[in-house]
């Protein structure tokens, strides 16, 4: 018997409950989740009323379960029971069907917004913060929801549905609801068959980093450059990383392909004059994983590369999952002389707190502010005090996205040293970037 208990036990009464139920919160678990489903849809075969269901997964619960403990989490995840438990009305159930998953049946919602609207309500009250000992933790969930319309749809199916929902809702940030759609599994299958084409290309060497340079403004010298991942499929063609890097990120093999481009960059970067350095970005996925130091040292030993010329470049999202991680990373990194940038600032989830509980070498401004930064005094304003700032701690500053000599010109009257964009220079293969260098750079290499 796959449960392990007696045949006598599974029949009836506090056997049943046991199979049943999930033992830390009570709740009822998947398998009572299935079966509650498998008997509404049997009730509603001859009734042509929809009904849906929704899975909640919370985002955050393991850097708070690391960060508190075992017992903490399990304690929160209580909490978290208890709130959707209170919040369910006479139809509805909640059940517990995965660590950090819940699933809820909707018996008496009829239409894809109703459901929604639910589940946002759901969200809203699994936000508030959560009091665990002296301490406090916050949290906050999302979710996927599909409907039953008809009986084509199985127990099975219906969850299907609605995990690539709330694999759409994980996709566009924390605590948001996607109803399943059609056109969601279309892209779903986009998203695998690109997986795949990754991977085959991962393991064949086949993504290739391009560099772009970045330059002290005043001068036009160029003092490094940034290695761009690029990926050409032979039926998809050329993948912009904004879209590759993030599949890679998700179905977890970000590893191996950084590994590869740093691999090439490096190598790459051998043929450079040695005054310049290599950025390097880092995903967040990778700021959680203790083997991320190792590989790059060990990348940079085989190919002689020296650490000190390399700067890995993170973002704010890295620090947030997991900030005890992210700060050993770091601080293995800048022990190894790494320098460290915080890419992309300004925009996602920025937080000063952040620039005081980790140590930069160095602020690269996001585009976003440099594009807007001749026409809307916020931006100007927003420039400013992030160059004063990056000052008063002691970090160098690159602006980012830099097309016009004009946005060039007002970044250098505020006073700012580092600039990177396509009017300095478009990413290169390792061959342009050397034919560049030869135009640009004075000297032996000219
Ligand atoms: P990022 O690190 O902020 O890189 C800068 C992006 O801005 C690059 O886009 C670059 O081509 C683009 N860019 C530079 N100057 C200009 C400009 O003047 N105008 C405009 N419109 N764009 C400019 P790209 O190459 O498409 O990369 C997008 C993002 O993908 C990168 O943003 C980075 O977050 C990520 N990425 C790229 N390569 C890698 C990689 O090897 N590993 C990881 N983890 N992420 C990577
Ligand atoms: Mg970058
Ligand atoms: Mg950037």
């Amino acid at each position: 018997m796959a449960s392990g208990l007696a045949p006598a036990q599974m029949a009836k009464g506090a056997g049943q409950d046991l199979v049943l139920t999930d033992p830390l919160t009570g709740l009822g678990n998947r398998r009572r989740f299935f079966h509650k489903v498998d008997r509404l849809i049997a009730e509603r075969a001859d009734d042509p009323a929809p009904f849906a269901i929704a899975i909640f997964d919370l985002d955050g619960f393991k850097p708070i379960n690391d960060l508190f403990g075992r017992a903490a989490g399990d304690e929160i995840l209580q909490q978290v029971a208890m709130r959707l438990r209170a919040a369910m009305d006479e139809h509805s159930t909640v059940t517990r069907i995965g660590a950090d998953e819940f699933g809820v049946l909707y018996p008496m919602v009829f239409s894809e917004a109703a459901a929604a609207g639910r589940a946002r309500v759901l969200i809203e009250i699994l936000s508030a913060p959560y009091h665990v000992g002296d301490r406090t933790a916050r949290l906050s969930a999302s979710a996927g929801c599909s409907l039953f319309y008809s009986e084509e749809d199985t127990t099975e199916l219906l969850l299907s549905k609605a995990e690539t929902a709330l694999y759409q809702a994980k996709r566009s940030g924390r605590g948001a609801v996607a109803v399943y759609t059609r056109e969601m599994e279309e892209a779903a299958k986009t998203v695998t068959r690109m997986e795949q084409a990754l991977r085959r290309a991962v393991a064949a060497g086949d993504v290739e980093p391009h560099f772009q340079p970045i330059v002290d403004l005043p001068s036009r010298g160029v003092v490094g450059f940034e290695a761009l991942a690029r990926w050409t499929d032979r039926d998809l063609g050329a993948v912009s990383p904004s879209v590759f890097i993030p599949i890679a990120e998700e179905r977890g093999f970000i590893g191996q392909l950084s590994q590869l481009v740093l691999r090439k960059a490096a190598e790459a970067a051998l043929d450079w004059p040695e005054h310049l350095h290599l950025s390097f970005n880092l995903s967040p996925s990778q700021l959680v994983d203790h083997n991320t130091v190792q590989q790059i040292l060990s990348i940079l030993e085989r190919t002689g590369f020296d650490p000190r010329r390399l700067e890995v470049e993170l973002t704010e999202t890295g620090l947030m999952n997991d900030p005890a991680s992210a700060e050993r990373i770091i601080a293995d990194l800048r022990s190894a002389g790494i320098g460290i940038s915080l890419d992309d600032f300004g925009t996602g989830q920025s937080s000063l707190g952040r620039l005081r509980d980790f140590r930069f070498d160095k602020l690269k401004i996001d585009r976003a502010f440099v594009s807007s930064l001749l026409e809307d005094r916020a931006s100007e304003q927003i420039v400013r005090a992030i160059l004063a700032m990056a000052a008063g701690l002691g970090m160098d500053v690159v602006a980012e996205g830099i097309e016009y000599e004009a946005q060039a010109d007002r970044l250098i009257e505020f006073g700012c040293a580092g600039g990177q964009g396509f009017l300095f220079g478009r990413p290169r293969d390792a061959e342009g970037t050397l034919a560049y260098m030869r135009d640009v750079i004075p000297g032996p290499m000219g």
